[in-house]
């Protein structure tokens, strides 16, 4: 299929390619749009055959259930068998932001949409091309990230240019992604709370909100074979540089050692900028992912980083750990899947 490529640098003077973007979801069609989040690539979420488009163009298992995209809380009562007073407290603090609500669904969200699951994840974008888009296409938006299964998410229209042309009939650039890290997935649908994916809305932020919040323990360690998966994006491998990658838990200091006991292997660091000079010092291969104390900046070039490390033909990579709370936890948990779980301490 041919691969539309269209920018929207301003919402009113290209609001031709974002009725275009519209009419083609609502024709059962795939458009790759910006969030603040990643890139999306999306189709209505309300039909079966566009839904499989997305599988069948990602690569990706039929059990791992998309997010159906809404602009108004409306476009959410027919999608769901309640929606209680918890998701209106949570509505109302986060959305529209970076935040996924999974609640028992309605028979109008197909199967396909749902993974087979009985309920359905909805989050409500803020970036204002998704808003647009979807709002115009006048229909809920299935849109998980705009990347082939497995790899990196997409934080710029290259990246999706990159992994889906020939895939999809249209990327709409919107330039690059604020947060650079999917959604934060807390599920309703238990008796408590439940934090499935941490995301740029923190733990303390919902609890602060809902009181008691659980994390799944999948968030931080890997799932053992047989055991039940409450999100099913879970068990899969995950946002995979082709590198062998280690996360290593260092300070600054002993980091800069081991890296220096390694002078000479054709091995590839993945650090902070603070970490560049001394890594350049020591003629080590070396790329930063953000700044040292601000998890913004870490979770914004993040993938971009892993997709840079592809780039060189980086094989080997010892990645320096961010502090794991607050943001830093879905920094954290997307490195950890990124290093399929090597890690060490030093
Ligand atoms: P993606 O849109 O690719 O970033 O992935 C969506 C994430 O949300 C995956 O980890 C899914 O497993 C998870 N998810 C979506 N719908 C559900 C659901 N109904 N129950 C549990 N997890 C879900
Ligand atoms: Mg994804």
């Amino acid at each position: 299929m041919e691969t539309k490529v269209a920018q929207v640098a301003d919402l009113h003077a290209d609001s031709r390619t974002i009725r275009e973007a519209a009419q083609l979801l609502a024709t059962g069609r795939l458009v790759v749009f910006p969030t603040e989040t990643v890139y999306g690539i999306g189709a209505n979420a309300l039909d079966a055959d566009a839904v499989a488009g997305i599988f069948a163009a990602k690569g990706r298992p039929q059990d791992n259930p998309l997010i159906a995209h809404v602009t108004a809380l409306d476009d959410i009562f027919p999608l769901v068998a309640d929606f209680p007073e918890s998701a209106r407290r949570l509505a109302e603090a986060f959305w529209p932001g970076p935040l996924t609500i999974i609640l028992p669904k309605s028979d109008a969200v197909p199967l396909q949409t749902s993974g087979g699951l009985d309920t359905v994840a909805i989050r409500m974008p803020s970036h204002p091309v998704a808003r647009a888009i979807i709002r115009q296409a006048g229909v809920p938006v299935a849109a998980p990230s705009a990347n082939r299964s497995g790899g990196p998410s997409p934080t710029t229209a290259k990246h999706c240019i990159a992994d889906l042309t020939g895939r999809v009939d249209m990327i709409v650039d919107g330039g690059e992604c604020e947060v650079g890290l999917e959604s934060t997935v807390l599920s309703l649908a238990g008796s408590v709370p439940r934090l499935l994916r941490p995301g740029a809305v923190t733990v303390s932020q919902l609890r602060k909100v809902l009181g008691e919040v659980e994390v799944d323990a999948a968030v931080t360690h890997q799932l053992e074979a047989g055991v039940a998966v409450r999100s099913p994006g879970l068990k899969y491998k995950h946002y995979a540089p082709k590198a062998s990658m280690t996360l290593v838990h260092a300070d600054k200091s002993r980091f800069h050692a081991f890296a220096e006991e390694k002078r000479g292997e054709a091995v590839w660091f993945l650090v902070f900028e603070e970490d560049l000079n001394a890594m350049k010092a020591m003629g080590a291969n070396a790329l930063a992912y953000g700044e040292e104390h601000s998890h913004s900046s870490q979770a914004k070039r993040l993938f971009s980083a892993l997709r840079e490390l592809d780039t060189a033909g980086a094989q080997t990579v010892y990645a320096r750990a961010p502090s794991a709370s607050g943001v830093g936890l879905a920094i954290y948990n997307r490195m950890l899947r990124a290093a399929g779980f090597h890690e060490i301490y030093l």
